[in-house]
């Protein structure tokens, strides 16, 4: 990445109309209401990705309503990078904005050596909190996550910490990712007891990981607590990327750890084309489906994609203007799912 701190982008006015295109809707049985479209910065703001590029994407997404930025400690390369970009992106484009925006970020997962900088313990979680407010130049995100469930620490020691956190005044909301229905009713259990309700679960969800269907969106609704869609492109196979080959500067080729070029093979293609059919038909394009069909179902607060340009940005946002389904359209995707 190119960094030259002399430059200057100009100072960020933000589009006056901006809350005129977007959704929001309220998170669960809380008082916060969420866009309909999140962002995600786990790709596209390392220290490799191009911060100018970066920028424009939070300037385009907040343009059009997007308040909602979802950060996570480890979210680069390297680790802590996404969080380092934001805070230079936030002391220029953001401040002001501070109180229009809901950040959030996450601990749980691999970050720092030995035995504290990984998991669920209250030592991790509060140090990881720390480190990603100093990293952000922010005094506190919207929400906190404990990233994925952890097996061996007691459940009441990482909702304890989510709690404390929320009473310190570092986060103002608690929220959870990953974990399946019953952990999630016990977390919420656990939590309201505490005095601090659960706000929000992310989970990865999309027309082709359907786990939640079995049982957590059920568990979310009873507990009133609000459902934010990670990957709902599948990384981007849900779109028309893959479609011609493999472009240079797509996810697949520019970092195959995560979306594996042999995982993009004939069949799911043959699948991933006939829904793109779908789409043209509905005068949609593919992304924009993929996303009006997680959005159909009300208990999603928020489908959370990540892009890697503003033009993509704006091709998802496109998905509001048609988020109805007709039955027969629902069918075919069905059928195509099975
Ligand atoms: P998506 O499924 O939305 O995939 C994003 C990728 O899809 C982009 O980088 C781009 O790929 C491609 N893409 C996006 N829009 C378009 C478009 N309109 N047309 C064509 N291609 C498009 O989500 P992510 O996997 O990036 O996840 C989104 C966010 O969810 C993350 O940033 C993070 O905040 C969160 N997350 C949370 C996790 C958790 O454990 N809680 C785990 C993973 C993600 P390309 O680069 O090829 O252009």
């Amino acid at each position: 990445m190119k960094i030259d701190d002399k430059y200057d982008p100009g100072f960020f006015r933000a589009d006056a109309a901006r809350y005129e295109r977007m959704e929001y809707r309220r998170c669960g049985k809380s008082g916060l209401r969420l866009p309909a479209l999140s962002v995600g910065l786990w790709h596209n703001f390392g220290h490799t990705d191009d911060l100018e590029k970066a920028r424009n994407i939070l300037r385009t997404s907040f343009d059009h309503g997007i308040t909602h930025f979802d950060l996570a400690n480890n979210y680069g390369p390297p680790f802590g990078a996404a969080e380092e970009n934001f805070g230079r992106l936030f002391r220029k484009d953001w401040a002001p904005y501070r109180d229009e925006l809901i950040l959030s970020t996450k601990a749980g997962w691999d970050m720092w050596p030995g035995p504290y900088g990984n998991f669920g313990s209250r030592k991790y979680l509060i140090a990881s909190l720390d480190q990603s407010l100093r990293r952000m130049g922010v005094d506190y995100v919207d929400i906190f996550y404990h990233h994925r469930p952890d097996p061996q620490t007691p459940l009441e020691e990482t909702m304890g910490a989510l709690d404390h956190i929320v009473r310190q005044g570092k986060a103002l909301y608690a929220g959870i990712s990953q974990y399946k229905p019953e952990e999630t009713a016990r977390a919420a259990a656990i939590l309201r007891q505490m005095g601090t309700p659960l706000l929000i679960h992310q989970p990865r969800y999309s027309m082709l990981d359907r786990w939640v269907e079995d049982g957590l969106l059920d568990t979310l609704e009873q507990e009133g607590v609000g459902a934010i869609a990670f990957s709902p492109l599948e990384q981007g196979l849900l779109t028309d990327r893959y479609l011609q080959g493999f472009p240079e500067d797509s996810r697949a080729v520019r970092d195959g750890r995560y979306l594996r070029k042999d995982r993009i093979s004939g069949e799911r293609l043959e699948l991933v084309r006939r829904l793109n059919a779908i789409a043209q038909k509905r005068g949609q394009t593919l992304a924009q489906m993929a996303i009006a069909w997680l959005l159909k179902d009300q208990r999603i607060t928020s489908v959370l994609v990540g892009a890697s340009s503003p033009k993509q940005m704006l091709d998802n946002i496109g998905a509001l203007e048609q988020l109805a389904f007709e039955r027969e359209e629902l069918d075919q995707i069905e059928a195509i799912l099975k």
